[in-house]
């Protein structure tokens, strides 16, 4: 198994947390070191190449936005920020500095690691930016813009298209609104999540089993958008994920 080679360093000043993480990803093969300071998480970032960062925002001798923004002048690791926080600006503060995914304390075992399995494979597959997904009965060719349902093909714009595309380079992980508009409509259109609003409904009407409880084009409320495949769904769904 690749993930037995996986070296994840958690960043989380709580002991009891840590212990609780490292029991949780060792059984699962990764490789696991710590930090609880925010400059003991640079040396060690440095010093040890880790494959993901797991960071607590909150820390003893400084912020761990500060350890993103730094790690991140250097390092393209993918970040999960862990948090007992749960105010939308320091969600959005995270994933600005440079967070792939945030999840919120108290987690589900399940949860975390289908994110870090997600995170993972988002940075192996890397730059590779055309792939093929897989949604219930439906394929969507994201190279040759091709989707195939059970009823044969079925038609998406080329908006609806790249909307797809931006979620899917970051398979599995939040995409913030800003983000998707910068990316699909352009830098003038920043703010206007109606246009964003509107194609996410019409494409979840076109891909998804049952498009009010949409299973892989999910809403992040206040965040933005998280695109699952079939090939990434986590085992366990939150409450939260599922209600939106
Ligand atoms: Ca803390």
């Amino acid at each position: 198994m690749t993930q037995a080679m996986h070296l994840i360093l958690v960043i989380e000043d709580e002991p009891a947390i840590r212990n609780v993480l490292r029991v949780l990803l060792e059984a699962e093969g990764y490789r696991f070191i710590e930090a609880d300071t925010a400059m003991r998480a640079e040396i060690e970032a440095r010093s040890h190449k880790p494959d993901l960062l797991l960071v607590d925002l909150g820390l003893p001798d400084g912020d761990g936005l500060r350890v993103i923004r730094r790690v991140r002048a250097w390092s393209p690791v993918p970040v999960i920020v862990l948090s007992a926080r749960t105010m939308e600006e320091q969600k959005i503060a995270a994933l600005d500095a440079g967070a792939d995914d945030y999840i919120t304390k108290p987690f589900s075992a399940p949860e975390l690691l289908a994110r870090v399995r997600a995170a993972l494979r988002r940075n192996v597959r890397g730059a590779e930016q055309t792939f093929v997904l897989q949604l219930s009965q439906i394929t969507v060719d994201l190279a040759r813009r091709e989707t195939q349902g059970p009823a044969g093909e079925i038609h998406l714009t080329p908006l609806e298209y790249r909307v797809l595309e931006c979620l899917a380079r970051h398979l599995g992980s939040i995409v913030i609104q800003n983000q998707l508009v910068r990316e699909v409509w352009g830098p003038e259109r920043l703010g206007d999540t109606r246009s964003l609003r509107v194609c996410v409904k019409n494409l979840r009407d076109k891909l998804e089993p049952d498009p009010r409880k949409p299973r892989y084009l999910v809403t992040e409320a206040g965040l933005g958008y998280r695109l699952r495949a079939d090939e990434t769904a986590p085992a366990h769904e939150s409450a939260q994920e599922v209600s939106q």
